[in-house]
């Protein structure tokens, strides 16, 4: 579990701004859903959380310790893409197991992990198949999995659930709400522009506009209150 702290936060490219300043505490075991229009630069936020991108000013703070030189394998966090990523050469257990190979975890260790994530997952019946032989709910299932063998602290999701058809979004989106609890509630920060996915995963959601934050609430209180058309226009009410 982690809190995770964004400082007047900031990402340029070049002399392009995206990320404009951000202050903002998510809390440890927290599910956070980042929601907005295309560009305003959510997935950018989430590779600066990740380390995939160089902070261009302010502070990113875990649990008390600033992480900005911290490359991101030292962060403890999981990213899970819209695209799944698999490797299309290898079985679902190798996979799975991949990043804690690289880690050299005992190979013990690691079947532990890769059939307890399996389980969890409903997929220990497709260890054998290779990625091409799945459907893409299960394939995004491998990645999940994928994701959670290596006990992230964190985990990072950015519009996992887009690629697949309406009826397998439900049924995923369910399974990563059971997971957020089945993991102890481990930190969870989601990247989505689905207003229904946004209203039943989050404990709070940040709406963002042009790089910086619009309003942070419950889906309650965005959606009876919210602060702005903008923000009605996402997920409120009428305003
Ligand atoms: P979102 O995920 O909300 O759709 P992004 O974070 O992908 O938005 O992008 C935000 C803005 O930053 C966009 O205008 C995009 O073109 C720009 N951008 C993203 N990555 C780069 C990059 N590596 N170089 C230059 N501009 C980028
Ligand atoms: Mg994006």
């Amino acid at each position: 579990m982690a809190r995770i702290e964004l400082k007047n936060l900031r990402k340029s490219f070049g002399a392009f701004d995206v990320i404009k300043g951000i202050d903002l505490e998510i809390r440890s075991g927290e599910f956070m859903v980042f929601v907005g229009p295309s560009g305003c630069g959510k997935s950018t936020l989430l590779r600066l959380i990740a380390g995939l991108e160089d902070i261009t000013s302010g502070d990113l703070v875990f649990d008390g310790e600033r992480v900005n030189n911290l490359v991101p394998s030292k962060r403890g966090i999981a990213m899970v893409f819209q695209s799944y990523a698999l490797y299309p050469h290898m079985k679902v257990y190798d996979n799975m197991a991949f990043g804690l190979k690289l880690a050299h975890a005992g190979e013990d260790e690691i079947r532990k992990r890769v059939l307890e994530a399996a389980k969890l997952l409903q997929i220990d019946h497709l260890l054998d198949r290779l990625p091409k032989q799945l459907s893409g709910g299960q394939r995004q299932r491998v990645a999940i999995g994928r994701a959670i063998v290596r006990d992230p602290r964190v985990f990072l999701f950015d519009e996992p659930l887009s690629n697949l058809d309406a009826a397998l979004r439900v049924q995923t989106r369910l399974e990563i709400a059971k997971l957020h609890h089945a993991m102890n509630n481990v930190t969870m920060i989601y990247v989505t522009h689905d207003q229904v996915e946004a209203m039943t995963l989050a404990d709070r959601i940040c709406v963002l506009r042009d790089g910086k934050v619009e309003q942070v609430g419950t889906p309650a209180e965005l959606y009876e209150s919210p602060n702005s058309i903008f923000v009605a226009g996402f997920i409120g009410s009428p305003k």
